[in-house]
């Protein structure tokens, strides 16, 4: 019987950068009124807090530029990830950096676990969420969509920011992004095992949310 019949639903999203999940994690949270937490948010964090040392997120993978990382990782609070800086660019490419280092992704583990064990369950999303994070999730979702598609709404998304950006320059971060996360040894991006497929490359919004919604009621 599936998990949200027995009042707990645990959502599993994944995917490449700007492929949608984010928005579609977000909404699945609202609408089941249960908890959502973007991953992302996480290593952005420590991406942020590491370029704010003026440490080089490459120098993370060792000695005590490591130590500092997997501190700054244990003592992450929810609050944190609300700063806006996490947002920029910059901490995002630190992030997909830093994000390879196992030492950093297993001090990231618990506070993923403990938002999943809410009582009423909950939407995460990211990389790893139905493969290493929550491979006992009701729902496993893969959204995908082709590079140009998300770096069209990539370019749109900084340009609405008031960023000056040119759209070459965000194509090759989005494609260097994927590289990183799909060729990294630990937690690569990878569909899990029985995850849906949700190919977002011609779809709205609120159709990639209505075909979400019905796979899960469906199985109601
Ligand atoms: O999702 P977002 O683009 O904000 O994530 C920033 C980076 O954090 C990704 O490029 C990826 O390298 C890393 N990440 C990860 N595992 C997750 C979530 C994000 O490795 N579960």
């Amino acid at each position: 019987m599936p998990q949200h019949q027995k009042n707990k639903l645990l959502i599993a999203v994944d995917g490449p950068a700007a492929s949608g999940k984010g928005t579609l994690a977000r909404k699945l949270a609202a609408h089941f009124s249960i908890p959502y937490l973007d991953t992302g948010k996480l290593y952005r964090y420590v991406g942020y807090q590491i370029l704010k040392k003026k440490l080089d997120p490459e120098s993370c993978r060792s000695g005590t530029a490591l130590k500092q990382a997997v501190d700054i990782a244990n003592k992450i609070r929810p609050e944190d990830l609300n700063e806006k800086a996490l947002n920029s660019e910059e901490s995002g490419r630190a992030a997909s950096i830093i994000s390879g280092i196992p030492e950093i992704r297993a001090a990231l583990l618990e506070f993923q676990r403990n938002i999943a064990k809410s009582p009423a369950g909950a939407v995460l999303d990211g990389r790893d969420i139905g493969t290493v994070v929550c491979p006992e999730a009701d729902f496993k979702l893969f959204i995908t969509a082709s590079l140009h598609a998300r770096a069209k709404r990539r370019y749109k998304e900084l340009q609405s920011m008031g960023l000056s950006v040119i759209y070459p320059a965000v194509l090759e971060d989005l494609q260097a992004r994927d590289e990183r996360d799909e060729l990294r040894k630990i937690s690569p991006l990878v569909p899990a095992f029985g995850a849906i497929h949700i190919d977002t490359t011609d779809m709205d919004e609120a159709a990639v949310f209505e075909k979400a919604l019905s796979i899960i009621m469906a199985a109601a």
